[in-house]
């Protein structure tokens, strides 16, 4: 099936995802009053890594993918972050999210800096073996960068567990034994940690908990939107429901699906799951458009596709209370002052998606343990990571005054500029 991405995401900012990360960025460092050597030293990426991959198609035609992996910070530890294939992949883009890593690993205090891959492809269009020689190759081409102590993948937008395992092999082979600490988002049986598909969208129902409570609005009787369907927005809308919150509408790269008496969202991940992955013919509810789904009257919006969703364009008619930003980057810096002003709060992608790396952190402890915790261990101390972090960004922003979102990234700086200046040298 052929699925034109473009026809059900909206993507109108005037700026690209890094002048939005930016933006944020000066805004946190002038708060701060950090200093200027400091601030040019974070601002840009410590590595950026740009390679071209012949890869045989199974026509036996050879085609070449260009493929990036950008180390923005490795201060705090390791760089840490996934791998993303699609069609909209460009170098500002991975800068961007590499950026977001560093800051979400010091908001939630686990011992990464951050980076971010990403290989221009179209995954749905390519068969299996074409992927695994794709992903064999980019591990090549890439190990120099990738280690369990310097720069560990994990899965994103396009990858999963397949592609991770093929990264754990490949990379073990070139190192002669198997390593499976230089990857995270593996399959159980190759060393995954028990929680991590989960990991990413639990994080976002602790938040929206988190904040509720904060607004003083009980989850239970609460309605909410989730855009994205894929990972995240799937199981963030069924944990949503466990918590009482009625789920009114769901969307994937096939459409939105709304339904004013509440979705079921376990039915409909089971519908996408034996329908090739997407929710193409979806009955649980009438189809509206992306657009229509962000502007809904609802308690909380999810969104949980991709950048740019939220802009200066729409911002004005979004008429939820809360936003948890399960995406990275889908709200814009042009449409932050708008939700400001219309008093709606809003949990930044580095705080509110953040349980996914945090579940990430404890699978390469116990890949290094060689230990394996319960599910409910991992997700005692995931949860309890989460409340941490949420409680020190809402306190930030009643210190300095600001938006949750820029007292997150002033949480982070500050950490990140303060080992700068203990370690006294610039670089890895
Ligand atoms: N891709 C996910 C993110 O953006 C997870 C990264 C990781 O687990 O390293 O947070």
């Amino acid at each position: 099936m052929k699925i034109n991405m473009s026809e059900n995401v909206i993507k109108h900012s005037s700026e690209n995802p890094f002048q939005s990360m930016i933006s944020r960025f000066d805004k946190a460092a002038k708060l701060i009053g950090l200093d200027e050597s400091d601030y040019n030293v974070l601002k840009a990426p410590q590595k950026t890594v740009i390679v071209n991959i012949p890869v045989t198609m199974d026509d036996g035609k050879v085609r070449v993918f260009e493929g990036f992996r950008v180390v923005h910070n490795a201060n705090l530890g390791p760089s840490k972050g996934g791998i993303r294939y699609s069609m909209d992949v460009n170098l500002d883009e991975v800068k961007a999210l590499a950026a977001w890593m560093t800051w979400k690993c010091a908001v939630v205090g686990i011992p990464y800096g951050g980076g971010k891959g990403g290989i221009k492809c179209d995954p749905r269009s390519m068969s299996k073996g074409e992927l695994e020689r794709l992903t064999r190759s980019y591990t090549d081409l890439m190990f120099n960068v990738f280690g369990p102590d310097k720069d560990i993948p994990a899965p994103d937008m396009g990858t999963g567990q397949q592609e991770m395992a093929w990264i754990m092999d490949e990379y073990s082979k070139l190192i002669g034994y198997s390593s499976p600490a230089v990857v995270t988002g593996k399959p159980i049986v190759l060393g995954g940690s028990l929680g991590r598909v989960e990991a990413t969208g639990r994080g976002v129902m602790v938040s929206t908990r988190s904040a509720l409570g904060k607004l003083g609005i009980s989850p239970v009787g609460s309605t909410c939107a989730v855009q994205g369907f894929g990972n995240v927005g799937s199981i963030s809308a069924k944990l949503l429901a466990m918590q009482g919150l009625k789920v009114l509408a769901i969307s994937d790269i096939s459409g939105a699906y709304y339904n004013p008496n509440g979705l079921d969202a376990e039915e409909a991940i089971a519908y996408r799951d034996s329908n090739n992955g997407t929710l193409e013919g979806y009955k649980g509810g009438e189809k509206i458009t992306n657009n229509e789904l962000l502007e809904l009257d609802v308690t909380v919006l999810v969104p949980a596709a991709m950048e740019d969703q939220i802009t200066e364009e729409n911002a004005e008619r979004i008429k939820a209370k809360l936003i948890v930003e399960g995406a990275n980057g889908p709200t814009s810096a042009s449409a932050d002052d708008i939700l400001n002003k219309k008093g709606i709060m809003i949990v930044p992608d580095i705080l509110a998606n953040a349980g996914g790396v945090t579940v990430s952190y404890f699978e390469w402890v116990q890949n290094r343990l060689g230990y394996f915790w319960t599910e409910e261990r991992v997700y005692r101390r995931a949860d309890r990571v989460m409340k941490t972090a949420f409680e020190s960004v809402y306190a930030a922003s009643k210190e300095y005054n600001c938006s949750l979102r820029i007292a997150a990234y002033a949480v982070a700086i500050k950490k990140v500029a303060e080992v700068e200046k203990l370690r006294g040298k610039f670089g890895v």
